[in-house]
């Protein structure tokens, strides 16, 4: 069977070595389904590359066919891009090999690959990039959007550990980029998103990181958070960067530590995770528990692939799901207040609003160094409303578009592109800031018909 949905694959079936797949294939549902269930595309083709040959193919038989052009990674984008109504997802899914080389500290990740697949591979040899904070995320769109996670303000973005990555240009060339070849194209995708190529291959610095951290959580009720937040902020970034403690405003989830009476009340948690020395993590976070008085704390040394996927079991795919996001220099009073006063109003038991600290090593680069450039920025937000029925999806997006309206007036320049929605196309120019008219040249140059443009578009100069 070759022709369905319109689109015939007998040409490009003879030279892709992946599997082709349409809407007759028994597991074409099951590929296509992205993380976030609000967005549910059903392609004329998905072609699940097994080798960058594969997305030559790809490529040409999507310029051939006037197809329009999704790039899978891990399929988790808010925005839901990874996926596209009658066109052509390349599915990069199988490509997940990452391959450590201990006497250089370098890793090579294939685009396929999972924060967790990273993980595992670098710890085996006490070694981390920078990534994310949920093991099922794509190193792909993270990487391409920036990333940060626990050891972000110690070493940096994702980006920032970038040291090449290989690209097939829409014209088919593969090209490898770096600081000395191809410097604009590394520039640009260091932050610039799925704009100019599919990457094939990313190379990373690892740097030294437990195989133990010390790390957990410490649960206040909500009543005591706007003191806590408070001395949190003053305390935090006096502390050496190899400390980390997000904020997290949710109801709390059933956690075999919390007393029965705690689960589903509203709380403010702090979560914490330090990659140095292991008594000291200990003295660090007990002066977190000290700034109130906690209705359960579960902390400890352990190893750090595990801490990497502790927020697994909230996170999981298939709920739906909708993100705002800000910048912040700082944790004002006004705005504590305001972000406390929205979740105190929760539209359900699944959503939540993070603060993720980024800050030291982070802001130490200059600003026009790489594509990402909200240098100044300290705290991440993350309004997620996440909920399971179609029937809540107007309270739950009414009430993430209230906080991030209400907090707008606090917040600092930029914004992540990686925790914005399908419908912020318009905010993509302020995203990047002063980087946005150099995005744009590079976009002319790798791909000056925006045939990338399921992404947070760059259009052409
Ligand atoms: C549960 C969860 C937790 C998260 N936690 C964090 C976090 O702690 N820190 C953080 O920084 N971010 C975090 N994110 C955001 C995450 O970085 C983005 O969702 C990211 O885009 C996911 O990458 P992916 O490969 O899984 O996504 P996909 O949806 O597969 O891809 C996203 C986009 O990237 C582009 N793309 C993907 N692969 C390629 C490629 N090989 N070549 C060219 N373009 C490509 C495409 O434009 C695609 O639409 C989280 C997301 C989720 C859902």
């Amino acid at each position: 069977m070759s022709r369905s949905n319109g689109v015939d694959l007998s040409q490009l079936r003879s030279q892709f070595a992946g599997e082709l797949l349409q809407s007759d294939a028994p597991n074409y549902d099951e590929v296509r389904a992205l993380w976030n269930a609000m967005a549910d595309k059903r392609p004329a083709v998905i072609a699940r590359c097994a080798n960058e040959a594969d997305i030559q193919a790809a490529l040409a038989f999507a310029r051939d066919e006037g197809l329009e052009i999704a790039i899978r990674g891990a399929g988790h984008n808010i925005a839901g891009n990874a996926s596209v109504d009658d066109g052509i997802m390349i599915d990069l899914s199988a490509m997940n090999a990452v391959e450590v080389d201990t006497s250089t500290n370098t890793v090579r990740v294939q685009p396929g690959a999972t924060l967790g697949q990273l993980d595992a591979a670098t710890q085996a040899h006490g070694l981390a990039v920078p990534v994310g904070i949920n093991s099922t995320t794509g190193i792909a769109g993270l990487t391409l959007g920036g990333g940060f996670g626990w050891l972000s303000r110690r070493f940096g973005m994702t980006v920032d550990a970038l040291r090449g990555a290989q690209v097939v240009t829409v014209d088919g060339e593969v090209v490898y980029a770096t600081e000395q070849d191809n410097p604009d194209l590394f520039w640009a995708l260091r932050g610039g998103g799925g704009n100019f190529g599919v990457i094939s291959r990313f190379d990373f610095e690892a740097y030294p990181v437990g195989p133990e951290v010390f790390a957990g959580l410490i649960v206040f009720p909500f009543e005591q958070a706007e003191s806590v937040l408070r001395q949190y902020r003053d305390w935090v970034l006096t502390t050496d960067t190899t400390f980390n403690a997000w904020v997290v405003l949710r109801h709390a989830p059933p956690l075999p530590f919390l007393d029965e009476s705690v689960h589903g009340t509203k709380v403010a948690v702090l979560a914490v995770c330090h990659s140095g020395d292991v008594a000291e993590g200990a003295k660090l976070a007990a002066t977190l528990e000290g700034f109130g008085t906690p209705v359960g704390s579960h902390l400890g040394p352990m190893p750090f692939v595990d801490w990497q996927q502790a927020f697994d079991p909230l996170l999981t795919a298939g709920a739906r799901n909708y993100w705002k996001t800000h910048n912040f220099t700082g944790l004002s009073d006004e705005m504590l207040t305001v972000a406390l006063d929205y979740a105190e109003q929760l539209p359900g038991p699944e959503c939540e609003v993070f603060f993720g600290l980024i800050a030291g090593v982070t802001n130490q680069v200059p600003t026009q160094a790489t594509a990402w450039g909200a240098r100044d920025a300290r705290f991440v937000m993350n309004v997620h409303a996440r909920w399971q029925s179609a029937a809540e999806d107007a309270r739950c997006i009414d009430w993430a578009r209230a906080l991030f309206r209400a907090t707008a007036p606090y917040a600092s320049a930029g914004a992540y592109v990686n925790f914005m929605t399908e419908e912020e196309g318009g905010r993509v120019e302020d995203a990047y800031l002063g980087n946005f008219e150099r995005l744009k040249q590079v976009k002319q140059q790798y791909d000056p018909n925006n045939l990338l443009h399921l992404n947070q578009n760059i259009r052409p100069d």
